[in-house]
């Protein structure tokens, strides 16, 4: 709780007047949240920033004058009042406001500004539902008023002030980058500024401070932190915004465990100071093919254990049509022990259809054994008894468990087909979630590392980077890139080859209860296999000069081996203050299609300042 300095208009904040203040003068200045007039007395509830004070207005010590000014308060309306402040009468004490225990009895009021009729409350009452999100986002200001949404950016503001102590604690410098820059290769489109003295030049806003940092590292800073706004015009979700902030960091000289250690360290201060929360360090680490075989996805949520079983060898011997299909093809059939699953309803069990399919499964196949141990359900016919047993065996399914089980190809394997990894993630988090496996209280962090060098894009068939182009490559990969890329980009039975190969790069991700947090990698340093890595990518030594130039310069003139990682601090906010509404966290964000409401961005523009920019607009479509 801070209590501001005295300034001209106040003595005190009112959200910070406590009982030890009983008996002292005290001016505050804020805003009408309530006020209620019972006749003689009116009580007014004053917001600051701080809280909320109860001021009494009453004929035994308020002027007649300010009593009558009292009465014609209305919600919003901004005041200065002075008076004193008394404990409050036995029975009028109130324990849902910190400064419930005292009140002000006003000898003065003054009025500030008046508030006209309101498009939207500020005050609520706790089971009240708030008016929609767009006329809220149009009367941003106002919303913002809510202590309830304040408190968001409370929190926003100590995160990144435990972020800064730490990190400059660990030697980190605060370097700012440019906004106005080239593009930054992070996989989404650009935002585009038409340069005016450059006709028919653009510059791109930064989509990360990637190639600036790497550039720091360069130059012996040795470590850079920035919190960094991101720009990335990619379609729209729910948990995106257009521009978002990174804890953006980058350290020389350095490997994976010294960036981890660092990042912990980071993560721990962060969740110490603003949530009073002791995390648990180091935090595991798993590689990204074990975490896909295990989870069947890169960001598990390890609250729950449910891991996926691989039960192939037993269950393509059942007799059981789509179980036999698999025999033979790179098809594999796994599954999870959801254990006290049988208890799910019919029509709970029928939802496992659609979640699987979103995933990517054609559907999903169940069991489960009643509390007899008996099994039940749609493949249980297809197992005799020996069949029976070994599928327990292989997988701990027992009395009053449900098995799910999803047919397909699995990332890493060969062959044709859709990957179906998707499907059993989304099986795992939507039944932990329906069967209450979570466990809330637990802060479950890991390490995904050792992610691909190389993604498939099927549809123009050639390599694309999985995380980003500027990631080392692990053990043997260097070489085995180098090979493949010495005359020119690999195409076609080549390119399929190198992508065969499974090469794993040192890039890795921060994921906490399921989600990614951070993403990070240890950095190429050496110009050759940095062209490589681009050759491999389709990107020739002249393109490559072209748009990474610079970078591949300063790699010629001693640069020392570095590495580093982003977190994204919309998303870390958001699970300090345990919203799910990533805009609850934004202090002015935009609507899931982009638009700012209240400024009304983006807007058309005049002809004459698009002719000074040398821009001209066409028609969608043309
Ligand atoms: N620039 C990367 C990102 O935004 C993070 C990093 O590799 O440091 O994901």
């Amino acid at each position: 709780m801070t209590d501001f300095l005295a300034t001209a208009y106040r003595t005190r904040a009112a959200g910070s007047l406590r009982a030890a203040d009983a008996g002292s003068p005290a001016s505050v200045a804020g805003w009408v949240h309530r006020r209620r007039d019972l006749g003689g007395i009116v009580f007014l509830d004053l917001r600051d920033r701080e809280g909320i004070v109860q001021v009494s207005f009453d004929p035994s010590w308020t002027p007649a004058e300010a009593l009558a000014e009292a009465r014609r308060l209305g919600p919003e309306d901004v005041v200065r009042v002075d008076g004193m402040v008394f404990p409050r009468i036995h029975g009028q004490l109130n324990e849902t406001l910190e400064t419930g225990e005292i009140e002000i009895r006003a000898t003065g009021l003054e009025v500030l500004t008046r508030a006209e009729p309101l498009p939207i409350q500020v005050d609520y009452a706790a089971d009240e539902e708030l008016p929609g999100e767009d006329l809220r986002l149009r009367y941003r200001y106002l919303d913002l008023r809510r202590p309830g949404l304040l408190r968001n950016f409370v929190i926003r503001h100590q995160a990144a002030q435990a972020a800064r102590a730490f990190l400059s604690a660990q030697g980190f410098l605060e370097v700012e980058t440019p906004l106005l820059t080239k593009p930054t290769p992070e996989g989404a489109r650009d935002f585009l500024v038409p340069s005016r003295v450059h006709p028919g030049e653009f510059y791109a806003l930064p989509q990360s401070p990637q190639i600036y940092k790497q550039l720091l590292m360069v130059s012996g800073f040795d470590r850079y932190f920035q919190i960094a706004k991101c720009l990335r015009d990619e379609d729209l979700r729910a948990d995106r915004q257009p521009e978002f902030t990174q804890i953006d960091a980058e350290m020389a000289f350095v490997d994976e465990d010294d960036v981890f250690r660092t990042a912990e360290g980071l993560m721990a201060a962060i969740f110490r100071d603003v949530a009073g929360v002791e995390l648990e360090t180091p935090f595991p680490q798993i590689t990204y093919a074990e975490s896909m075989a295990r989870y069947g996805t890169d960001k598990p949520d390890l609250r729950y254990d449910l891991e996926i079983v691989d039960v192939t060898e037993v269950l393509q011997q059942a007799d059981f049509r789509i179980f036999q299909g698999v025999r033979g093809t790179a098809q594999r059939i796994r599954g999870l022990r959801i254990p006290g699953g049988a208890r799910l309803s019919r029509r709970e069990l029928d939802e496992l259809q659609d979640v699987a399919r979103r995933g990517g499964a054609a559907g999903a196949l169940w069991v489960k054994r009643g509390d007899d141990g008996a099994l039940a359900g749609q493949f249980a016919k297809g197992l005799d008894e020996g069949l029976a047993n070994a599928f327990y065996e292989a997988t701990g399914v027992a009395a009053g468990d449900l098995f799910v089980a999803v047919v397909g190809r699995f990332r890493g394997g060969e062959g044709e087909g859709a990957e179906v990894d998707g499907a059993l993630d989304e099986l795992r988090r939507h039944l932990a979630r329906k069967l209450d496996l979570v466990d809330t209280s637990k802060h479950a962090w890991l390490w995904v590392t050792e992610f691909p060098v190389f993604d498939w894009d099927a549809d123009h068939e050639r390599l694309i980077y999985a995380h980003n182009p500027f990631s080392m490559p692990g053990d043997g990969a260097v070489e085995a890139i180098l090979e493949a890329t010495k005359d020119g980009t690999p195409t076609g039975e080549a390119a399929r080859k190198l992508y065969g190969m499974g090469l794993r790069s040192r890039a890795y991700d921060a994921v906490y209860n399921g989600a990614e947090m951070a993403s990070g990698s240890v950095r190429i340093h050496v110009p050759a296999w940095q062209q490589a890595v681009f050759t491999a990518l389709g990107i020739g030594p002249e393109e490559a000069q072209a748009k990474f130039g610079f970078l591949l310069e300063a790699y010629r003139f001693g640069a020392p081996p570095h590495a580093g990682f982003a977190f994204g601090f919309d998303r870390l906010v958001m699970m300090l203050t345990g919203t799910n509404n990533l805009r609850d966290v934004v202090a002015f964000p935009k609507t899931t299609s982009a638009r700012a409401l209240f400024e009304e961005a983006p807007t058309a523009i005049p002809d004459a300042q698009l002719r000074d920019v040398h821009v001209q607009v066409r028609a969608p479509g043309a």
